[in-house]
């Protein structure tokens, strides 16, 4: 007797729903073609109307518990993948199933799913990755950037980052800590996002959820120290590296959740709005984390500059500094390297051309925001 091409289990989700939901896909690729290199559109359509919809329904539905919903999802993603594949491989093996069947459902079951999750990550979060620059939206000037300016804006962080630093409390290692415990103090940063104090009017009054510590150690691993999980509206972020980082990292990520997709703006903007935070560790490590761009790039423009103006970092500034580069140098591996060119590759087919350079490009951010500045206190 010939065996069954088809198992039972395989009927379940009849064919006409799969390719539904592939052409959901389809469509989504086609609206993304349509929406690129229309930044007016995407403000508009998406990031002000739909976009903030979204973004408070799931951060409500998810922002409740402490851990993340991210974490839980991919692990059990992972096995449930595991099983799947050691199950059909045994069926095929035993002959219960034919190759051709397997190899077929296989096709089909991995399309359905790039055309689901694709769908929902852009829906959900991703066509700000099209909208209008910040620097367009606020009406900013990076233009024509000198080594004069990079240093006026390190001395201006600099002064900042140390005033705050006396005022924080230290470890046995005399490295920055907080008084309220780890997971505590990721959710104060919602406090600076819902302060009015913020320059700027499209960063006032946003909502975002609170960013989840993540339980396994896998983001230094990566080089990242965080993540925003787009299907659960996540903000996730690394709980080994230092509190600075750590802190930095939470504005980072809530500031991808806000809607702003690019890196360097997401940069800019986590410093932007936790440097108005109410608690001075969140300013401090906002301050901590933009000046040690600006350094970078100051380095670059004019390397006697930054030497001189490096000898007045303080040295409890000094001594975080010095954990954080013990910390990432313990996982400066081939894994690591590897997860960067993965990175670099996302960014770019997202059509942010320079890749892992674009978190620098945060600098250019820091000048126009200090030229606003001088503009305005004249
Ligand atoms: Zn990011």
């Amino acid at each position: 007797m010939r065996r069954p091409e088809t198992l039972p289990q395989d009927r379940r989700v009849p064919w006409r729903f799969r390719l539904t939901l592939f052409g959901i896909g389809v469509v989504t690729w086609a609206v993304q073609m349509g929406l690129r290199g229309r930044p007016g559109w995407v403000e508009t359509a998406y990031s002000n109307t739909i976009y903030p919809i979204v973004r408070e329904f799931v951060g409500t539905l998810t922002g409740w518990m402490a851990y993340s919903f991210m974490e839980l999802i991919v692990l059990v993603a992972i096995v449930w993948l595991i099983y799947k594949a050691v199950t059909v491989t045994r069926s095929v093996y035993s002959r219960r199933r034919s190759l051709r069947n397997a190899v077929a459902h296989t096709i089909s079951f991995t399309l359905t799913m790039v055309g689901v999750f694709y769908a929902w990550g852009m829906f959900g979060w991703g066509f700000n990755y099209y909208r209008k620059p910040f620097l367009q939206v606020e009406n900013l000037d990076r233009t024509g950037i000198k080594p004069e300016e990079l240093r006026a804006v390190s001395q201006k962080l600099i002064v900042e980052a140390n005033e705050l630093r006396i005022q924080l409390e230290e470890d046995e290692d005399g490295v920055m800590r907080t008084d309220d415990g780890d997971r505590a103090a990721l959710k104060r940063v919602r406090a600076a996002f819902r302060a009015p104090g913020v320059e700027y009017l499209s960063l006032r009054d946003g909502y975002v959820s609170r960013p989840k510590g993540l339980i396994l150690p896998v983001l230094p691993w990566l080089n990242i120290g965080g993540v925003f999980f787009p299907y659960t509206g996540e903000p996730n972020v690394g709980m080994e590296q230092p509190v600075h980082d750590r802190l930095f990292a939470a504005c980072h990520e809530a500031a991808h959740q806000l809607g702003w997709a690019r890196e360097e703006e997401a940069n800019f903007i986590g410093y932007a709005v936790c440097r108005r935070h109410p608690d001075a560790d969140y300013r401090y490590a906002a301050a901590q984390g933009a000046l040690a761009y600006a350094l970078g790039a100051l380095r670059q423009a004019d390397q006697d500059a930054a030497a001189a103006v490096m000898l007045t970092l303080s040295k409890p500034l000094q001594r975080d500094w010095a954990a954080s580069h013990e910390f990432w140098k313990r996982y400066d591996t081939r894994l690591a390297d590897a997860a960067l060119r993965v990175n670099d590759a996302y960014l770019k087919t997202l059509g942010q051309e320079e890749g892992i350079r674009s978190y620098g490009l945060m600098v250019e951010l820091l000048v126009a925001d200090h030229r606003r500045e001088a503009h305005d206190s004249r």
